[in-house]
């Protein structure tokens, strides 16, 4: 069957064929998680949020990057699972990286959060 899904916020409109339910199902699945999750910054919740691809020595990193600097890393199926899909892990957070000391040396900067002492 041909299929034509248009994402939750309007911004894509993907056609595609399945073969089956489950193949339909496989397909929709990719889609929302990879267009219509992660879709506000984890760290300064803005919607500025876009898809960016570096670069580094051969190998190609995809993630999210928002406005403020963070960014998302998503991660690529073995090629026998889906060849050429991608997927971001539950657990994969917003982090900013930022020079510390020497410019090769890089720290990860994470959703923190404060507790106040109470008195
Ligand atoms: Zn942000």
């Amino acid at each position: 069957m041909e299929v034509v899904y248009k994402t939750g916020d309007g911004r894509f409109t993907i056609k595609f064929v399945a073969e089956t339910e489950t193949g339909l199902v496989e397909e929709l699945a990719s889609l929302q998680d990879l267009l219509e999750r992660n879709t506000v910054c984890g760290l300064c919740k803005s919607h500025e949020v876009l898809f960016s691809v570096r670069s580094i020595e051969g190998n190609k990193y995809f993630e999210r990057k928002c406005e403020c600097g963070a960014s998302q890393a998503m991660s690529q199926y073995k090629p026998s699972v889906k060849k050429g899909g991608l997927f971001t892990k539950y657990d994969s957070k917003w982090v900013k990286w930022q020079p510390k000391h020497d410019e090769n040396e890089v720290v990860e900067e994470s959703v923190k959060t404060t507790k106040k002492n109470g008195k």
